[in-house]
């Protein structure tokens, strides 16, 4: 039963993310962090990593060399695993071996990321590598500690083909990690005796940082025990719940704006929950459920037209749907230039559909007041508390290219339709 949750840990942690847009949707609630970032954060807790610096360019990369001293690494910094076996993660010799390893490192591409800075570290000599993480285990409802002794590079490997080797321990948010759970953990995991304490010790390390920063992902890939006999933190990815930043002012400045999709940015200025999809059937509903299920009827409804038009975006409007809060939303979808035609799905609850339909007449003169007068054909279903009138102020209104459709399933059918003929 956990185990898409271990894939989801896994996937995140180790093979980067899923392109499901499920998947998609909730990661984006989520931060990653940099492996440098992740590092500092280890060190505020205490936790034994490499001394590091992060360059931009080739020579900032051999001046860090010259500060470290003697051999060093050459680590890109993207968000997404398997870096090592990419060629992005170099032991150099000296400053000038640096400087060279970095000319190759910055500028290359690993798994669609740019690398755009590297992070110098005093290499590390390796005797043993282990695999360690904390995630959420949602499907039952608690955490997951995962241990292995057999860490490094091909932690997914050994996970498939030797998933006795990998230990998976429930830890009880109310118990936690102290000490002697810390020692159990590694244990499990199949540490040597000359580790555990050390071990035990990042272990219990790491839970802080987990708990007190509201990460949903700490994952230390390898753990090392050194040539002379310390563990520390080699990798580190951390992912922080986005949903805690109320509580956790400083996350902000790890919010990565250079990759933020610019009308995401804009959506989120205007407190809309917006996430960009690269389908061309803009859509628009009140009620997150309501939203991802017309996703995929719409998903689903376009696979019977040429060129299989998909969902350009999610955006919940959620339940107040003010006329202003309609025309941020029209606004938004209408400057995505892939969107040929809107769905507009809305159940009406405690927000009636006449209040809705009054919304959509209202956005549409604010848009024009705007000069950004909706062109786009709207596909409108309108269900629930009072319905019959809602569609009545929109058949009198008669708004141009708005049409209206009774069912979900009908109406997603002919927005595919009209973004399948592109509208
Ligand atoms: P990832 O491939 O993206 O997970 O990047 P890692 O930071 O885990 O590095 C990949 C591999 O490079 C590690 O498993 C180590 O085997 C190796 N590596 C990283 N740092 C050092 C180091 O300081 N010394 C040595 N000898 N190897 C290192
Ligand atoms: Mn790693």
């Amino acid at each position: 039963m956990a185990m898409s949750v271990l894939r989801l840990g896994f996937m995140r942690g180790i093979a980067g993310r899923g392109p499901q847009p499920g998947l998609d949707i909730k990661g984006r609630t989520l931060v990653d962090l940099f492996e440098h970032q992740a590092k500092e954060l280890f060190a505020e807790y205490g936790i034994p990593v490499p001394r590091g610096i992060v360059a931009h360019t080739a020579e900032e990369a051999r001046a860090a060399a010259e500060q470290l001293t003697g051999r060093v690494v050459v680590k890109a910094q993207v968000k997404t695993g398997g870096r090592g076996k990419a060629g992005g993660v170099k032991v150099a010799d000296d400053a000038a071996d640096a400087y060279q390893k970095a000319t190759q490192i910055l500028g290359m591409d690993i798994k669609g990321h740019t690398v755009h800075k590297v992070l110098i570290e005093e290499a590390s000599q390796i005797a043993e590598e282990y695999y360690f993480s904390f995630l959420l285990d949602r499907a039952n409802r608690t955490f997951l500690a995962i241990c292995s002794a057999a860490g490094g590079m091909d932690i997914e490997e050994v996970a498939h083909t030797a998933p006795e080797k990998v230990a998976k321990i429930p830890v009880s948010p109310i118990t936690g990690v102290h000490r002697d759970k810390a020692r159990e953990i590694a244990v499990a995991g199949g540490l040597p005796p000359q580790s555990i304490e050390g071990a035990a010790e990042l272990i219990e390390k790491l839970w802080a940082v987990f708990v007190d920063e509201d990460a949903s992902l700490v994952e230390v890939n390898p753990m090392i025990l050194s040539a002379d006999g310390q563990v520390k933190a080699l990798d580190g990815k951390v992912t922080l719940d986005e949903n805690a930043s109320f509580r956790q002012p400083e996350h902000s400045a790890y919010v990565d704006k250079a990759a933020e999709d610019p009308l995401e940015a804009k959506a989120k200025e205007k407190h809309l929950n917006y996430v960009k999809l690269d389908g061309t059937v803009g859509i628009i509903g009140n009620g997150a459920g309501l939203v991802m299920s017309t996703l995929d009827v719409v998903a689903y409804a376009g696979e019977a037209y040429p060129g299989q038009p998909k969902p350009a975006n999610f955006l919940d409007i959620g339940g107040g749907a003010s006329a202003e809060v309609m025309a941020n939303g029209l606004e938004i979808i209408l400057s995505d230039p892939s969107v040929k035609s809107v769905f507009v799905n809305v159940f009406g609850g405690i927000t009636a559909c006449d209040a809705v339909a009054n919304g959509i007449v209202s956005a549409f003169q604010l848009l024009e007041s705007r000069g950004e007068a909706v062109t786009h054909p709207l596909v409108v279903r309108l269900d629930g508390n009072n319905a019959a009138l809602g569609r009545q102020i929109l058949a009198d209104a008669a708004l141009p290219r708005v049409e209206l459709v009774d069912t979900m399933d009908d109406a997603a059918k002919r927005a595919a339709e009209l973004a399948a003929v592109g509208a």
